[in-house]
């Protein structure tokens, strides 16, 4: 197969290219990434000489050159670009709607151009809100309340990519819905990242409000193996969610502790912050549909996965030390300006 990926210098596009050339050798990768500021070059260090993997530096909402990259040979679009971070949403709505909103509907009217075998959407459970007790289901209404311009604005790209499958364009989109990932070669704004490389160098570690927020975490590793099954066995016109390997309800003052535990740092690195707007209290998955239609579970639980990802923080200092100075530095210190 001849997959065109988008955001695949991010986080979780970095993880899945790296997955799907190990398992599906005889596939070719295009990966097409902005480089925005979490876009980093240095996650395809060794893939440069790949002759199976191309790199084209562009923005999704470039439709010209969209257009010139999804030729017949292009079987499926995997499309991951998107702003991610709530807080940055807070503060720069417009950088969201204009790729999360105005590049999906690029990629959508170039996707219907071609004969694809398939759109895979990466969206997130944040589409269904806060859920008290239980798991959200594919069938569940979206969120009935006012969210933050990421969760808003990836709803929007979901609906606009459910309509490309409608008639008349019939492209066929397959919705994901992941829950929050975490793992190697994630930016260290979001929190998981950020706790840990704070612990590792004795700094004070941020956390919203009481802490009590929930998490169905999801290692990235699982993701990447739900998405290559919902590619391979899923069908267009479904939407699957994919939830993590917990077993009950992990907080983030928890999920914290647990990370300054594993490295013999003291607690009281922990500091709670003033909350984040609009912060919603718990989100939970239900991936029934996806396992019954692809056979696929997650497999890493919640605690293996986090000493897998401290582990690989703690190996990969030269990875995350230089994105920690700069620009990432003057955003740290205006976002957490009490600590
Ligand atoms: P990320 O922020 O780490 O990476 C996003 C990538 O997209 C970057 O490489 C960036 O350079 C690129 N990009 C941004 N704007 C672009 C544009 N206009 N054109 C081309 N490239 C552009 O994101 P991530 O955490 O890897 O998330 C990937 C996808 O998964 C997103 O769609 C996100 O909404 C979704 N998702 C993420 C999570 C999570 O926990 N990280 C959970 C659920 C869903």
């Amino acid at each position: 197969m001849n997959i065109l990926v988008t955001g695949g210098l991010g986080f979780i596009g970095t993880n899945f290219i790296r997955y799907v050339l190990e398992k599906r050798p005889a596939w070719r990768v295009t990966n097409l990434d902005k480089m925005t500021y979490c876009g980093n070059p240095a996650n395809h260090t060794g893939l440069e000489t790949d002759r199976r993997y191309q790199f084209v530096h562009g923005d999704i909402c470039d439709t010209k050159l969209v257009s010139d990259l999804l030729t017949p040979s292009i079987d499926a679009v995997i499309h991951f670009a998107a702003e991610t971070h709530v807080d940055r949403s807070l503060v720069a709505a417009e950088d969201f709607t204009r790729t999360n909103i105005t590049g999906t509907v690029s990629l959508l009217e170039c996707a219907r151009r071609v004969r694809l075998e398939r759109f895979v959407h990466i969206s997130t459970d944040e589409v269904y809100g806060a859920n008290r007790v239980g798991a959200s289901a594919e069938i569940d209404p979206l969120r009935a309340t006012v969210g933050n311009p990421y969760a808003i604005t990836k709803e929007a790209g979901d609906k606009l990519a459910q309509s490309y499958w409608l008639h008349p364009y019939h492209v066929p989109v397959t919705i994901i819905r992941p829950s929050n990932n975490f793992g190697p070669f994630q930016y260290p704004e979001k929190f998981i990242p950020l706790a840990i490389t704070n612990a590792l160098d004795d700094k004070p570690i941020p956390v919203y409000g009481d802490g009590l927020q929930v998490r169905d975490w999801l290692y990235v590793e699982d993701n990447c193996e739900a998405i290559l099954a919902a590619l391979e066995k899923g069908k267009p016109g479904e939407i699957y969610n994919v939830g993590g390997y917990v077993f009950r309800d992990y907080t983030n003052k928890e999920v914290a502790e647990r990370i300054v535990d594993h490295l013999h740092k003291d607690r009281r690195l922990i500091t709670h912050v003033g909350d984040r707007a609009h912060h919603d209290r718990r989100y939970s998955l239900s991936y029934k549909k996806l396992t019954e239609q692809t056979g696929w579970e997650p497999k890493t639980p919640l605690l293996l996965g986090l000493e897998k990802t401290i582990e690989w923080y703690r190996q990969n200092r030269t990875w995350w030390e230089p994105i920690t100075t700069g620009a990432f530095k003057q955003w740290y210190e205006q976002q957490y300006k009490a600590l």
